[in-house]
């Protein structure tokens, strides 16, 4: 079968989760699915196999389980961009905000060098805002962050043009309309 219905056959949707009137799109049963989990990791690395991508990014915590995927078949390095307060050492730390208030991320502040070309990975695109947020980071650190990776994308929230306007390659493998 083709790559969009692996995918779109592997992923569940909770109706009303988190809470009323949001339909949740649960990748866990694609992580489940050993062919589709396959798939959609080649299908993300497939652009950059043989280019220079020395670190992948993955957003905490569905980001780490796609982008250690991504980050091993590249031989690339893995970044985690997580949680405020997870991290050991220094880090660099950045607010964003969610539908309702803020919150923060961070990451260490010796976890790329400058200049290092670097992948972002997370399992879904809606506004932009968290990935918009993580590759602020990763600049402010001296990355040269090329593309935001997603399985899904949801068009109607507009985060593709979001990053694309910060001149990121925004590559997403379905979309929910
Ligand atoms: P954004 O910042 O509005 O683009 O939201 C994307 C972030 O929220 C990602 O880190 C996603 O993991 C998470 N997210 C939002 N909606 C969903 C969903 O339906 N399923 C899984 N993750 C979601």
């Amino acid at each position: 079968s083709s790559l969009e219905e692996t995918l779109l056959g592997s992923i569940r949707t909770i109706p009303d989760y988190p809470k009323p009137g949001v339909q949740f799109r649960d990748i866990t049963t694609l992580l489940g699915n050993a062919r589709a989990f396959r798939r959609a990791v080649d299908e993300l690395v497939h652009p950059y196999a043989g280019t220079k991508v020395e670190q992948v990014a993955g957003i905490e915590a569905r980001g780490f389980i796609l982008g250690g995927a991504v980050a091993h078949q590249l031989s690339a390095g893995f970044v985690p961009i997580r949680k405020k307060g997870k991290l050991p050492h220094h880090t660099v730390r950045i607010a964003y905000s969610l539908e309702y208030g803020i919150d923060e991320m961070e990451m260490h502040e010796d976890a790329v060098k400058p200049g290092q070309t670097v992948i972002l990975v997370d399992d879904l695109l809606a506004t932009g805002g968290t990935a918009e947020a993580a590759i602020k980071l990763l600049r402010q650190m001296g990355a040269e962050v090329v593309a935001a990776c997603f399985v899904i994308d949801l068009p109607d929230l507009g985060g593709r043009a979001k990053l694309e306007g910060m001149d990121v390659t925004v590559r997403t493998l379905v979309s929910y309309e």
